[in-house]
């Protein structure tokens, strides 16, 4: 196999970015570093690793799967086909926990997933505390290995709960709930691209309108959170007016964030 020959599969299978694919992947297991691929573009690479990674991508698997880590806010994580992928929107989430969590802050993150969210929060905010809940157990296996090799099991617990459950947080207090809970609407999933269908559909599906996670844990935020206490959640395109007015029902005072892309990415959700 060369590269042009696997940038020319990958094209065909329907993938956008087939030269940065196809180049991480001949990195990851072909060792071909980037910068000599420009001379190494029609060389015959023999590597069963590679073939089979090449055909897993063609079958449109996300390359994080493949890879079976991504980076996320300049830490590694290990993922499994139980979490979601990593995303760099979820950064901003991080980013303004990290600007708004209180000193020696406890706080929590509801469907960790892989636990990027609370152990790249509470590996740049040393003085801080977790507990990640997520209904997945495989999920929360990686999690918590990616809490060991981030440096941060000594300070971030897992549990396994499910966030719409009665009692769902109950006995708990936190001084902040960080989550990109699962926002997309149920009759959306079928039309997502090939590589979102092969992740967990129980971390995509928000009910009919997307937004039941946001209504269940904003409910139970109420009694959960310290005084001046936030809520601070990732949204879907469209959805911050919506997250934001259950907020402002709950008697939180409500800002919006935009992501990179200039879209309403975030809602901070504050106790008044
Ligand atoms: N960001 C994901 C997507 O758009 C959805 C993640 C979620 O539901 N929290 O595919």
């Amino acid at each position: 196999m060369t590269y042009n020959k696997a940038v020319a599969l990958l094209c065909e299978a329907g993938i956008e970015n087939a030269e940065t694919d196809a180049a991480i992947l001949f990195e990851h297991f072909a060792g071909m570093a980037k910068h000599s691929l420009p001379f190494r573009r029609n060389e015959e690479i023999e590597s069963r690793e590679l073939m089979s990674a090449l055909e897993r991508r063609t079958a449109r698997e996300p390359l994080q799967y493949i890879l079976g880590e991504w980076e996320f806010f300049g830490l590694r994580f290990n993922l499994n086909s139980d979490c979601l992928c990593p995303r760099p929107d979820t950064e901003l989430i991080v980013e303004l926990a990290l600007k708004n969590l209180p000193p020696r802050a406890h706080f929590c993150d509801i469907g960790t997933g892989s636990g990027a969210i609370a152990v790249s929060t509470a590996h740049y905010r040393k003085d801080t505390t977790a507990e990640a809940f997520d209904i997945n157990e495989n999920a929360l296996s990686a999690a918590s290995h990616n809490s060991v090799i981030n440096g941060v099991s000594d300070r971030v617990m897992f549990t396994q709960a499910d966030a719409l459950a009665e009692d769902f947080l109950d006995g708990k207090r936190f001084d902040a709930i960080l989550s990109n809970p699962p926002y997309i609407p149920a009759k959306v999933i079928p039309t997502l691209a090939p590589e979102v269908l092969l992740e967990p559909h129980r971390a995509l599906d928000g009910g009919d309108d997307g937004l039941i996670f946001y209504r269940a844990i904003t409910k139970k935020a109420t009694s959960a959170l310290n005084p001046g206490g936030f809520v601070l959640y990732e949204v879907g395109i469209g959805q911050a007016h919506d997250v934001a007015h259950i907020g402002e029902e709950n008697g939180f005072t409500a800002e919006i964030y935009p992501d990179l892309a200039g879209i309403d990415r975030a809602v901070l959700l504050r106790k008044i």
